[in-house]
């Protein structure tokens, strides 16, 4: 079963995604984006949160609801550095002595790590052995009816520190100013999870785990979904940027097979979904969907949509 989400979230002053500091300058990502403007195409540049920064704090929730569930998690990706077993010295730490096989080297990883078996690996080495992740996602780019709304703007900060003239050298300075580039913009990205990829080998096709290990980890890899949504801990600078504003609308869709949701980027995202399942339902596939829209919040159709996977013995 496939799953894809689109979610719209807004987000007010926030830090989420800083690619660089020059100085005392940190810069939001920004990137190019093509609008459309009295009928006339135009290049903005707009704020912007990487899929990666979004990749990563998925995988740091996915570390806590696997062990919350007795799942294995190998010691680096428990503290979030992500290496994925990408050489000798990273895999030595799951099996040892390293096997030659490619098939032994991705069951050893996968058996050893729920986040390299949902989020895939690269092992650099002699044979290489790829295992590609079972989940996907955009950047966070802001909605295009209102691009041209989105900002990003510096804002002034200052430290200071105590000092007397005995303590101060040189031409230190009591304060240190620094600015933080903001942004502001209602925001969408698409995520979403291939549930037929987990535990499942990339080689052969076949289960390394046992069905009932599978479904355990299905469940970890939607649950560390939903916690990320609802709890709004992806990107940096929670602890003094947490944007202000939050989710405005979610759709989730599960698939027999891959399909994902028209863009929240655009402003029929949820009509044109709705369209293009019953396409599928009229060709003879199964399709659930779950909308928060408003009247319903994110948590309700995220629920829905664990209750319909529960149901048909996804986990
Ligand atoms: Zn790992």
């Amino acid at each position: 079963m496939f799953l894809s989400v689109g979610v719209r979230f807004e987000a007010n002053v926030e830090a989420l995604n800083m690619v660089e500091t020059a100085g005392n300058y940190g810069k939001h990502r920004r990137v190019p984006y093509l609008v459309e403007e009295d009928g006339r195409l135009k290049t903005v540049y707009v704020p912007a949160i990487s899929g990666e920064s979004l990749a990563h704090a998925y995988q740091e929730h996915l570390v806590r609801e696997a062990l919350s569930i007795g799942l294995p998690v190998c010691d680096d990706c428990q503290r979030g550095e992500f290496y994925k077993s990408m050489n000798k010295v990273h895999l030595e730490k799951k099996v040892s002595p390293i096997p030659e096989d490619p098939r032994a080297i991705e069951e050893a990883i996968v058996k050893a790590c729920v986040v390299e078996d949902v989020g895939g690996f690269l092992y650099a080495e002699k044979p290489p052995v790829r295992r590609t992740s079972a989940f996907q996602v955009s950047y966070a780019l802001p909605v295009k009816s209102v691009a041209l709304f989105a900002t990003s703007e510096p804002q002034l900060h200052a430290r200071h520190a105590q000092m007397d003239a005995s303590s101060k050298k040189g031409n230190a300075s009591e304060q240190m100013i620094y600015y933080v580039e903001t942004g502001t913009a209602l925001y969408g990205f698409t995520f979403n999870l291939d549930l037929d990829a987990v535990g499942v080998s990339a080689i052969t096709s076949k289960p390394i785990i046992d069905e009932n290990e599978i479904k355990k980890r299905r469940e970890a890899s939607l649950k560390a979904l939903f916690r990320m949504l609802s709890s709004s801990q992806f990107g940096a600078k929670l602890s003094r940027f947490f944007p202000v504003g939050g989710i405005r609308e979610l759709v989730v869709v599960v698939t027999e097979h891959p399909f994902v949701v028209t863009s929240p980027i655009y402003d029929d995202y949820i009509e044109k979904t709705k369209k293009r399942l019953e396409v599928l339902n009229g060709l003879g596939e199964e399709t659930f969907l779950a909308v928060a829209d408003g009247e319903k919040v994110p948590e309700e159709a995220l629920k829905e949509v664990i209750d319909y996977l529960h149901g048909k013995g996804a986990f």
